[in-house]
């Protein structure tokens, strides 16, 4: 039975590199028949835990990675918060302070400082003299008489070397030599991630350790912790990191505002921006940015086109293909695959698969999903008006690939405001009404040819016009620039014809009226 886990910390937000390794062990153990498990990395009690974890967790559920043990859901290996498993962290300790693969350290935090910078200044590497050491109940008597605190310390081999067989990486070594003989529990009794660490993993039964190749160098003493535990350590596969745009370095959401350097990425998160503003969102770089999931939730990204991107950052199944179902991820995906270099995320090429599965999307669902943009921005009442659905869907079939996300939706929020309250591009206004008597005139005489057009569907209207500059000796362009502004406010837009037939006579004649009434 294949069980992974990841194993967040409280951080506040989900971030997208986050979510690539998540997808990977979530991945790995739907193609195994297996469990996927989310434990809570809180050992860093600092924060208010539940708060910060809470948009991690509507994170995950929104990407749709459906954890079958941990928070929310429970499990047969609760508790899942690491702050709630302390006791086990100390049996654990004592059992490997028992079996002699750890043991009690008084040294303080100035004498190991000094050892480690005589070790530089002669340029030899650092290796505790293990000088205050409590080999005995004497030893430790005697150094709390002196005022000093203990730590437990891992007592490292200090020879030979450490192997094991990365799946993705391959066989590594690591000579136990340059470890050091790591704290596991600090002098308040609480125990460092490496301990916890082995314990949950244990506990929890996992199989495959799939996480972020930053945890290599953890894994020889997380080896040794399992050793001296007496588990049997689980598999691992250390994933390539997900690095910045056009670099080699982490993805980092600190960084973003070194990232909007960047045009291409400055373009998405503008995008994102102007849409959260329009629903109403306060945003600021630190707390909405590219980096974070909830940027593109917010924005109307498809979490499948999500996802599918995500998949292939840092796994390729040939050099071909890119497109894969949910089922088909599931089918395909093997660790083998995944690459050893860094994989660069690429804000843009996210928004091309977005593209792509917006596309592919039913109307009727686009709209469903658009909907609430024009609710939040005020455009729609909550609960909609019975007509608003077919309008709604009119205008997504006919703006067609123009809505890339659901909340470009608002691009076409003119179509819901009051005839009299169309808010108007000043420059495409003076321009092809206020400084161009030709075309006012023009569009004048043609609001009269729409009052008394016998219907207002696209192919009549069309026929209309056509006809229009025809008897008049113009081209189209002379009045249909003129007649976008004045229904729409705007200079561009989808099919004029469209527009008309959506808006409907009585709308159009009014924003005519009032466009002309205001050149
Ligand atoms: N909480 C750790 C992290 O986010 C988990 C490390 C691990 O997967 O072993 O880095």
């Amino acid at each position: 039975m294949v069980r992974t886990r990841f194993a967040p910390s409280p951080t506040g937000y989900l971030h997208i590199g986050g979510v690539r390794t998540a997808l990977f062990n979530w991945l790995f153990a739907r193609k195994h028949g297996g469990q996927f498990i989310l434990r809570i990395d809180d050992t860093d009690q600092e924060r208010n835990v539940e708060s910060a974890l809470q948009p991690i967790l509507d994170g995950f559920r929104w990407v749709g990675l459906d954890w079958d043990e941990g928070p929310e859901v429970g499990g047969p290996h609760g508790p899942y918060y690491q702050s709630q498993r302390k006791h086990r962290y100390q049996e654990a300790v004592q059992q490997l302070l028992t079996n002699g693969f750890a043991y009690r350290d008084y040294a303080r935090p100035e004498e190991i400082k000094a050892e480690r910078d005589a070790a530089e200044q002669e340029k030899r590497s650092f290796q505790y003299s293990r000088r205050w050491r409590a080999e005995t109940d004497a030893d430790a008597a005697r150094f709390e008489a002196e005022g000093r605190q203990a730590v437990v310390r891992l007592l490292m081999p200090r020879e030979g070397a450490c192997q094991f067989r990365d799946l993705v990486r391959g066989d590594v070594e690591f000579q136990w030599s340059d470890e050091q003989d790591h704290v596991i529990q600090k002098p308040d009794g609480s125990a460092l991630y490496n301990l916890a660490n082995v314990v949950d993993d244990f506990d929890f039964q996992i199989t495959h350790v799939i996480r972020a190749e930053e945890h290599l160098p953890n894994t020889p003493r997380q080896i040794f912790i399992a050793q001296g535990l007496g588990y049997a350590p689980p598999q691992y596969a250390h994933l390539p990191y997900v690095a910045e745009p056009g670099s080699k370095n982490k993805l980092s959401k600190r960084k973003i505002h070194e990232y909007l350097k960047n045009p291409e990425f400055k373009k998405i998160y503008e995008h994102g921006v102007r849409i959260a503003q329009a629903v109403g969102r306060t945003v600021s770089a630190d707390t909405f940015n590219p980096v974070i999931v909830d940027f593109y939730r917010d924005v109307g990204y498809l979490p499948d086109a999500i996802v599918n991107y995500l998949l292939l950052l840092g796994w390729a199944f040939d050099d071909t293909r890119e497109d894969f179902t949910r089922s088909e991820m599931i089918e395909a995906f093997s660790l083998e695959r995944v690459n050893k270099a860094p994989a660069s995320f690429d804000p843009q090429k996210l928004f091309a698969f977005q593209e792509r599965y917006m596309q592919r999307m039913p109307v009727k669902q686009k709209s469903a999903m658009a909907l609430p943009y024009l609710q939040k921005a005020g455009y729609i009442s909550e609960p909609p008006p019975c007509d608003v659905g077919p309008v709604l869907i009119k205008i997504v079939a006919a703006a067609g690939d123009r809505i890339k996300t659901a909340g470009d939706v608002l691009d076409y929020s003119d179509f819901f405001t009051a005839d009299d309250q169309l808010s108007y591009d000043e420059k495409a206004f003076e321009k092809r009404l206020k400084k161009a008597p030709e075309a006012k005139l023009l569009l004048a005489k043609f609001r009269n040819v729409l009052a008394d057009a016998d219907s207002f569907e696209v192919a009549m209207t069309e026929q209309l016009l056509k006809e229009f500059c025809e008897s008049e000796g113009i081209k189209i362009g002379d009045v249909i620039h003129a007649l976008r502004v004045a229904v729409t406010g705007k200079a561009v837009g989808f099919g004029m014809f469209e527009t008309l037939e959506i808006l409907g006579r009585d709308r159009v004649l009014t924003r005519i009226d009032r466009a002309l009434a205001r050149a």
